[in-house]
């Protein structure tokens, strides 16, 4: 089962595919592991792509597309695997479509999280880290405190740039621009279920395990 996992920042898609991974046993891929792994092969594509990338520029779509042929042709992905932040553009999503049905994939699952953005900014919104120690904290928790709870430095909380309101807007407005162009295109292949993100965890993860429950019956959890 070829899961693919949409949602702007701040709708907990990491959460969820970690917990996924878990309870189903099926390997999660971000993009970000696709590229580190392929480094840390030493593979001629992860090091065409590690010097794409200490140079600042973009990955191309194609070696993209060829890295992931590289990575789901190996045995650990045959049973499936679940897909988070890829594909971002409707050339990669026609990439992906033909490299499946190359693969055999043909259990394809798309899901996309979605939440009001004014519900993911004020979560977003209510982190506070550490200075010293990194650890976060909901503001809710910490607020008024003088010293970390968690390491008791003094003055250490604050809230980070990327926490900030109008960065958060930003982003979100971004992901939506990038990503309904890539959703309107799979909608017309495959069936998209549409996720309240706002449920609590748990009740998020029983309702993606339903619909997968429903697309491949021998799913056991
Ligand atoms: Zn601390």
């Amino acid at each position: 089962m070829q899961i693919i996992i949409f949602g702007s920042p701040g709708v907990g898609k990491g959460t969820q595919a970690k917990i996924l991974n878990n309870r189903l046993a099926i390997p999660h891929i971000s993009t970000g592991d696709l590229l580190r792994d392929a480094y840390r092969n030493k593979t001629p594509l992860g090091l065409k792509a590690h010097e794409l990338i200490e140079r600042g520029e973009l990955v191309p779509d194609n070696i993209m597309i060829d890295l992931m042929r590289e990575m789901l042709r190996e045995k650990a992905y045959q049973n499936g695997f679940i897909l988070d932040g890829f594909p971002r553009t409707v050339s990669q999503a026609e990439a992906l479509e033909k490299l499946f049905k190359e693969l055999n994939f043909n259990h394809t699952v798309v899901l996309m999280m979605q939440a009001e953005e004014d519900e993911i900014v004020k979560r977003l919104t209510n982190r506070r880290t550490c200075s010293s120690c990194n650890n976060i904290f909901t503001h809710d928790k910490v607020k008024g405190l003088d010293t970390c709870p968690n390491c008791g430095a003094k003055g250490t909380l604050y809230q980070r740039n990327d926490d900030k309101e109008e960065v958060i807007r930003k982003r979100i407005k971004i992901y939506e621009e990038s990503t309904l162009p890539v959703l309107n295109y799979m909608r017309a292949k495959e069936k998209i279920y549409f996720i309240n993100a706002l449920n609590p965890v748990d009740e998020v993860t029983e309702e993606i395990i339903k619909i997968l429950q429903g697309v491949k019956e021998d799913i056991t959890v």
